[in-house]
């Protein structure tokens, strides 16, 4: 069985942070969420690999991205620090077949706005209240085996308006106690690439810690593994699959050089 190669990625500076906070988080991912997703996502058919914006080349070189068939991303304090360069790799493995999951504040990421295209911005509060979720596509692959609603305890309150473009399909959807919504699990596809944007996961909530999270990842990474990947599009046609009968009215003009 060919395996799925999924790299977390990880930010991994909150979990790092001095004092309190940094002690509070600790305790729910003591060595990073990276890591414990690594652990709790283990599956005979996946591969899986951790990187960090610290480690050399921001945690994701040439060879690891070209053998990386699913990305997986969090990231909030540090999204500017993130090389464009970088960026333009991640955008141009996703457009040949790579899938992208992002998670909770990564949807400020440079990455995911760039394949959105739009700002990203949701409204947010941090008042440790009650999110419940519901499924609203049963049959997609990723909320196979997910009830059709569940709770998170606590959790920070991401809301509408959310500045995602309207080709997303809902894949779940959550409301929460101070009376907000959002769509909190939407699928979209960029060329080959598929894309899945997952709200829940703020990191002083153990949110990662619930099965049924780590089994709508599972499912999301399976979903968003590809199939095959296709080499750098090459457009042009020299041989048409019919005869044109069309006489070119500028076959006595070059008109390559418009091209180069
Ligand atoms: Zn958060």
């Amino acid at each position: 069985m060919k395996k799925i190669n999924v790299t977390i990625w990880n930010e991994y500076r909150h979990e790092l942070a001095e004092g309190q906070i940094g002690e509070y988080i600790r305790k729910i991912y003591p060595h990073g969420i990276h890591t414990f997703l690594a652990e709790k996502l283990q599956s005979e058919d996946f591969e899986i690999k951790t990187a960090t914006l610290d480690e050399p080349e921001q945690g994701l070189s040439d060879e690891l991205l070209n053998n990386t068939d699913v990305l997986i991303w969090w990231g909030h304090c540090a999204h500017d620090e993130v090389k464009d360069e970088l960026v333009d790799k991640i955008q141009k493995r996703i457009l040949a077949g790579m899938g992208l999951i992002v998670l909770h504040s990564g949807h400020m990421s440079k990455i995911f706005r760039r394949m959105m295209g739009t700002a990203c911005r949701l409204r947010w509060r941090e008042a440790g209240e009650k999110e419940r979720i519901w499924t609203v596509a049963q049959t997609h692959p990723i909320a196979q085996g997910i009830p059709e609603t569940f709770v998170i305890p606590n959790h920070e309150m991401y809301g509408e308006p959310f500045d995602i473009p309207n080709d997303g399909k809902i894949i779940f959807m959550s409301w929460f106690e101070g009376g907000n919504v959002i769509r909190s699990g939407v699928t979209f596809e960029r060329d080959r690439g598929k894309i899945f944007y997952f709200s829940p996961g703020h990191e002083t909530f153990p949110v990662y810690h619930d099965a049924v999270i780590q089994q709508i990842l599972t499912n999301a990474i399976r979903w968003a593994a590809p199939a095959c990947y296709v080499p750098p599009r090459i457009t042009k046609q020299p041989e048409s699959p019919e005869i044109i009968r069309t006489e070119n009215p500028l076959k006595a003009i070059n008109t390559t050089v418009l091209h180069k």
